[in-house]
């Protein structure tokens, strides 16, 4: 995802953001969230420079998906420590550029299944829209890394949906579609509300999880704030990713009333062992929140040394079910184009 809301690192938003003048006239202020989002890094020498770490020699140093971190994630990284299982999610590197047979630009071919622009319509009784191409983070493995954004009618969508009396919930995807205003995320919750069909709205983001500033109170008014039953679906996939701040985030969520799962991406040098993914799912129920999904990855260009192989997966699952009650054993899941649900892998 490219983004919308880049502003580049300079000495003028650190002394905005840590001795804010008190004279700012409030009309002015963006709020906590949209300036921990200025202050994302987007220079990978930088980064490796606070993490105290001189740059590999694989390093990619431009990239048209870019370097995108925010601060507080980087706080969560360990320093000297080139291996570190966040590093890794968004260090750009030169096997990104290295072209894989089976790695395709749309290997689940959304583009096949947008009914109108940012709609898409796979599978029965939900359909998913992606409401901006901007994200707080961008993952180096993201299966929408090449996706073709185009601007979003919104009324175009809601009578799309309207006239679709099968579709029973609608699932707000990007990008992240936290990374859009309270007021039009409040618009279009309000809008889709008004679609006697429609009983659930769900929110794939990651935001929760990289940016836990963005559970303010405003996002949780119009999320619970429609007929609608809310649904959250948070995306990590290291135990590193949680700190106090992100576990406060998600009980704002729970606390509210909306029911939070989490989805993970099973990834070569990041999570690919049992104990670690059992440990992360131990650390989410603690906090109340239940595994949902664990994905292997869609082969799009330029992931393909994120992919963990086939037999390792599976043995990995076998692994997590002999610890882990079963309801925290995340289901994993393949995509494969044109089928009716995300393919379960059954442990060996
Ligand atoms: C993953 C996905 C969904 C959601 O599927 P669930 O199995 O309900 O989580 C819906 N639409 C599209 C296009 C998807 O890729
Ligand atoms: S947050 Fe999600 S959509 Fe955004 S870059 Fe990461 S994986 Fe892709």
């Amino acid at each position: 995802m490219q983004t919308d809301v880049s502003i580049h690192y300079s000495p003028f938003i650190i002394y905005y953001k840590y001795k804010m003048p008190t004279y700012v006239p409030s009309f002015y202020m963006p709020s906590e969230w949209q300036r921990e989002l200025q202050l994302a890094i987007d220079n990978p020498l930088f980064l490796l420079k606070l993490l105290k770490l001189p740059p590999p020699l694989n390093l990619l140093p431009q990239s048209a998906f870019n370097l995108r971190v925010p601060r507080g994630y980087v706080a969560r990284m360990r320093q000297g420590d080139p291996n570190d299982p966040l590093l890794r999610q968004v260090l750009p590197l030169l096997d990104e550029t290295v072209e894989m047979p089976q790695f395709s630009i749309d290997p689940l071919n959304e583009q096949a299944v947008q009914t109108v622009t940012g709609l898409l319509h796979k599978y029965h009784g939900r359909v998913l829209l992606v409401t901006t191409k901007a994200c707080a983070i961008h993952c180096r493995y993201c299966f929408r890394r090449h996706y073709s954004y185009q601007p979003l009618s919104i009324s175009t969508v809601i009578e799309a949906i309207r006239a679709d009396t099968s579709i029973q919930e609608v699932i707000l995807s990007g990008g992240d579609p936290l990374t859009l205003t309270d007021n039009r995320l409040a618009e279009l919750a309000h809008q889709l509300a008004t679609i006697p069909q429609i009983q659930r709205l769900r929110v794939h983001t990651r935001l929760p999880i990289v940016l836990p500033e963005r559970v303010n109170s405003d996002l949780l008014t119009w999320l619970t704030g429609t007929r609608l039953q809310p649904v959250i679906v948070v995306h990590a996939n290291h135990p590193n990713e949680l700190n106090h701040q992100v576990n406060q985030a998600l009980h704002s969520l729970i606390d509210a009333g909306i029911t939070v799962l989490n989805q993970t991406v099973l990834l070569r040098g990041v999570n690919d062992q049992a104990s670690i993914l059992i440990q992360l799912s131990e650390a989410l129920f603690s906090q109340r929140v239940l595994p949902y999904y664990l994905h292997l990855l869609d082969r799009v260009q330029g992931t393909a040394h994120f992919e963990v192989p086939l037999t390792q997966a599976t043995q990995i699952l076998e692994q997590m079910r002999c610890a882990l009650p079963g309801y925290l054993v995340p289901q994993m899941v393949r995509e494969i184009a044109g089928m009716a649900y995300k393919q379960p892998i059954i442990s060996s």
